[in-house]
Parts: C-alpha cells; structure tokens; sequence
C-alpha cells in the first residue's frame, strides 16, 4: 500500500457503496408503481437492480468487517489461517479478509 491507509481506502469504498445503494433503491422505489397484472417491460430492468443492490449489500458487509479487522489490528490477516494477505491483493480488493485459498475454500462452502 503506498500512501493510502486501508482504514481511508476501506472508508471511501464504503461511502460509495452506500451512496450506490441508496440511489439504486431509490430508483426502485419510484419504478414500483405498476398496473396489476398487465404486462411490466420494466421488471428485467427492476430486477437487474435488484440483483446489484443484494451484490453491494454483501460488499458493504465485507467492507465493514475489513474495517473492523483495520481497528482490531487485524487487517492484512487471512481471517481463517492467520497467514498474511499479499499487497498485491489487499491493492486491488481492500476488503479481501481471507487469503485466496482460504477464500476459495470459504465460497465452495457456501454452495
Ligand atoms: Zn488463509
């Protein structure tokens, strides 16, 4: 990390996220209105915004559990083997609290 400090990073990442969610449930709300059962050309279109709100929300709570690590003094820390997480990685995903492998076995798990 040069310069940056993941707490800044992970605090603007979080900040966007949020400003994201925020318009995009906005613009739900405001399409909901429609007639009964007639045919709604705007329900792919919901349902597509649907879909990057419950993406950001799980990225939100990725974003605050790195936060939390970063005041814990855990940041950085594979979060299931304790090995350190390479620069490289924290660089292009901030929130990243598991090494890739352990982050591979962690999403195989889920499925
Ligand atoms: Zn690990």
């Amino acid at each position: 990390m040069k310069g940056v400090s993941p707490e800044k990073l992970l605090a603007r990442e979080r900040r966007e996220t949020l400003e994201t969610l925020e318009r995009l449930r906005e613009e739900l709300r405001s399409e909901v209105e429609f007639d009964g059962d007639e045919y709604d050309p705007d329900l792919f279109e919901r349902e597509k915004t649907l879909a990057t709100i419950q993406i950001l929300e799980r990225k939100l709570t990725r974003v605050e559990a790195a936060l939390t690590r970063v005041q814990t003094g855990q940041y950085g820390f594979c979060r299931d083997c304790g090995q350190p997480i390479a620069p490289g990685r924290l660089e292009v995903v901030p929130e990243a609290t598991r090494c890739p492998s352990c982050k591979d076995k962690a999403e195989r798990g889920f499925r």
